[in-house]
This record gives C-alpha cells, structure tokens and sequence, in this order.
C-alpha cells in the first residue's frame, strides 16, 4: 500500500492552520509544519504553532522571510544567518530535535537555486536535517485541481511526501475530503519522513546535494 507523509508550508495562520489542526485531530493524523519565521512572529502565530506541537506535529524551519530563494543570494549577500540561523532561534523549543529545516523557491521544483554553498555547510556545521519533497500539487494557485494531482502522485509512487499550504487560499477546504479519500483508498499516512527525502540528517550528508546547490 503506498504510504503519504503530509507537510504544511509557509504558515503558521491563526484561522487556516487551526482548521488544518482539526481536519488532522479528527482523523488522529500526525503531520509537520514548515514554518516561516516572519508568519510565526506575526499576531497569533506562535499560539497555533504551539497548539500543533502540543498535538504531537513536528515544526520544522522555512526560513524567516522566504523571500529570495538561498541559491539565487548573491555571493556576499549571504542570508545564511538570518534565513536559517535566526528563523531556528525564533522557533526555539518548538523545533524538532533534528532541526528540520525545509529550502524554499523555484514553485516546489527540485534545482540549484535551493542553497547555496554556505548554506550547504551551515546547515551540516549546526546539524540541521534537510527534508525535501516529491509531490508539490501547487495547492497555492489551483484551491480545488491540487486534489486530483496530489491522488496521481500518491497512487505513482510508494512513499510521497506532499507539500501543501496551510494558507488561506481556499485550498485547505479540500483537506478533509483529499484525505479521506486516500484513507478509503487504503493509503497509509504516517509523520515518518522517507530516506531519499532527507539529503542531510543531523548534518551529515546522506544523499546528493551537488543538484540542490548553486554552482
Ligand atoms: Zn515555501
């Protein structure tokens, strides 16, 4: 049976990532949220992100402005220690202890623009685990076709790691019925993060990185 790990970007959002919360409550689903640190220090924020550690969600590290992919800074202009190191500071206590931290930019695609070479070796020297993707259903821009596409990739592969968005779009309408569908499809949905999506565990290199950093 293929198996789906969800994962929720780019918030937190009082009201969206509460609803999120719930539609996982309900159906005693575990998920990790990749959070932006500007959105966490925004009013509300912290509280919701709070509330989903304490449900048992890991919160991982978008950045803090997820603004300039880190692979696209120019040299010199190195965002290293605000976009990673400032954005773990400000998650504090509600880190996982593997220090996830999720690379953002290009529309979900997989490419050089993710990091840059010192972020690569930030994120090995401070022990970070790097979580990649392999299903980006661009809920963001198509609040209802992200459905039908997130069902093709889990039915395609037999592990996906989907990346959604727990952002007021609309899209986070379709949660419950997306999932419900695929636990009727008898699709297992675990918190677990598959090997090949994690080129770097507790800074050490596990897989390959050389097509995820700029040249
Ligand atoms: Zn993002």
């Amino acid at each position: 049976m293929p198996r789906l790990t969800l994962t929720f970007d780019n918030g937190p959002h009082p009201e969206t990532t509460e609803r999120v919360l719930r539609v996982l409550d309900e159906r005693q689903l575990r998920a990790t949220f990749f959070v932006v640190g500007d959105e966490l220090a925004r009013p509300g924020g912290r509280a919701v992100a709070e509330r989903a550690r304490a449900a048992g969600h890991w919160i991982g590290n978008h950045s803090m402005t997820h603004r300039v992919p880190l692979g696209l800074t120019a040299p010199g202009d190195d965002q290293v220690e605000v976009e990673i190191g400032a954005a773990q500071a400000l998650l504090g206590d509600l880190a996982h202890p593997a220090r996830l931290f999720r690379p953002f930019g290009g529309g979900g695609h997989l490419g050089p623009h993710l990091l840059s070479p010192s972020a690569l070796a930030y994120l090995v020297d401070h022990r970070y685990t790097v979580v990649l993707w392999n299903s980006v259903p661009r809920d963001w821009e198509d609040p209802t076709g992200w459905v039908e596409r997130a069902r093709h990739d889990v039915a395609d592969q037999e592990w996906t790691v989907l990346v959604l968005h727990d952002l007021p779009t609309g899209a986070m309408d379709n949660l419950a019925g997306f999932i419900d569908g695929e636990l009727a499809a008898g699709v297992e949905i675990v918190q677990e993060l598959p090997l090949e999506c994690l080129p770097i565990r507790t800074g050490v290199i596990e897989g390959p990185t050389d097509h995820l950093v700029a040249g």
